[in-house]
């Protein structure tokens, strides 16, 4: 982790074995500036940040580590790590006292790859900036969507490391120069674009923070009886009927760390709007950046979705919840975070209040879901999960899975016996 000093020696030596499976983590000084590399190193280490500014902490919590490391109740620590390897995903794992939220390399040129696609497309968010000069229908061949054609190449080299200069484009890659590709995007739209891949970062990094602060990484090393490492994204799937139990039990982990996520990430836009707006600059609108984040949260399950289709076996979706629900999911958190925020501020005020008017509320909502849908002029394959369900009845039918889960895993001992390591802080 390029840390000097003799607490940080033994934090590595625990890191050492905790990330050895997985080829080792790169060094977060050698990460090349301006790269989408550093950007999702410095966006871990702000998830890191917000994850101890919104909840309290238990005590011994403190944040006097080198950047990328936490203190975590009861002397154990938590490390960020970018793992030297061209995979696509997110990890979570625990060793000893030392407990690691990691991302493979290949995630953030690839999330960034996809989110140059949505802004690039001129039928994607297309009320934000000037589509003008946008094709209305970008290229690319059938069997691979434009921004998807670098996950499609790692999902076929799976077996195999990708290409030396692939491998090369994924450590280098600046966000400028997979902006400019395949045409230009106006001052807002690439304010847009650089937002979206931050906040799809966001979300992965407070995804993969959320199952260590929340004790799934304890809880599963101790019931699933795996071994030291537990790999929540990366084990096998478990494909026995009898077993169908376990997997709706990682199931309701996953719906547990994306909440986590996405109530952080939208209280944090929602805190925003309370500010006043500034208009310098290629700024996107405070009321745009809530469906950016939206946009932003969904790039990793379609991601993963699509990586899957792509190479032909479908691993996690086993125990991940189904894409369509994730992405229900996503418009869900945000309405009960704006409702917190709400309440937040009526307690403030002694009376009651609303962070927008009405009709900038519903012009949030409309974009949000448009937002969504938006996604679906990509590629059939996003068009398949949000494209013939309507709103309502995707409510519904969300509803329907997360009450059918809970009620599956009410009595499981894993998550009877899970231990949060942080709560709430009181406001
Ligand atoms: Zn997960």
């Amino acid at each position: 982790m390029g840390n000097s000093n003799s607490a940080g020696h033994s934090l590595n030596q625990a890191l050492a074995s905790l990330l050895g499976r997985y080829g080792g983590a790169i060094d977060p000084a050698a990460i090349a500036p301006d790269s989408a590399l550093r950007l999702a190193w410095d966006t871990g280490c702000r998830a890191l940040d917000q994850t101890i500014g919104r909840l309290a902490a238990a005590a011994g919590t403190a944040r006097d580590q080198p950047a990328g490391i936490i203190s975590l109740p009861a002397g154990e620590q938590l490390a960020l790590a970018i793992l030297d390897r061209d995979v696509l995903n997110g990890v979570a794992g625990r060793d000893g006292n030392t407990s690691c939220a990691a991302i493979f390399a290949a995630l953030p040129v690839v999330i960034a790859e996809i989110a140059g696609a949505i802004w690039k497309d001129a039928r994607c968010l297309h009320w934000i900036g000037d589509v003008s000069s946008l094709p209305a229908t970008p290229g690319g061949d059938s069997a691979t969507p434009p921004g998807f054609e670098l996950l499609r190449l790692l999902a076929a080299s799976e077996a195999a490391p990708p290409e030396p200069q692939v491998a090369r484009y994924l450590r280098t890659a600046g966000l400028t120069q997979i902006a400019a590709d395949r045409g230009g995007l106006c001052p807002v739209r690439a304010a847009g674009f650089a937002q979206t891949v931050t906040d799809a970062l966001h979300f992965v990094w407070l995804h993969e923070i959320a199952h260590v602060v929340l004790g799934h990484v304890d809880g599963s090393r101790l019931h699933l009886g795996s071994d030291s490492m537990l790999e929540l994204e990366m084990a096998q799937p478990i494909a026995r009927p009898a077993e169908r139990k376990v997997n709706r039990v990682r199931q309701a982990l996953e719906v547990m760390a994306d909440d986590f996520a996405l109530r952080l990430i939208f209280s944090h836009r929602h805190g925003e709007l309370a500010r006043p707006r500034s208009r310098a600059g290629p700024r996107l609108d405070p009321l745009d950046r809530i469906a950016t984040a939206v946009i932003g949260a969904a790039i990793i399950p379609l991601a993963l979705h699509a990586a899957e289709t792509f190479s032909g076996h479908a691993s996690p979706v086993i125990w991940h919840p189904p894409l369509w629900f994730r992405a229900q999911r996503i418009l869900s958190i945000e309405a009960m975070a704006y409702r917190d925020a709400c309440d937040a501020l009526s307690a403030a005020a002694g009376s009651r209040r609303e962070l927008l008017t009405a009709q900038e509320r519903f012009q949030v909502l409309t974009h949000c879901s448009a937002a969504l849908m938006s996604l679906t002029a990509l590629h059939p394959l996003v068009a398949d999960w949000i494209g013939p369900m309507q709103e309502e009845e995707r409510r519904r039918v969300g509803a329907r899975f997360l009450e059918d889960l809970k009620a599956e895993t009410a009595t499981s001992p894993i998550i009877g016996g899970l231990r949060p390591k942080l709560r709430p802080a009181p406001r």
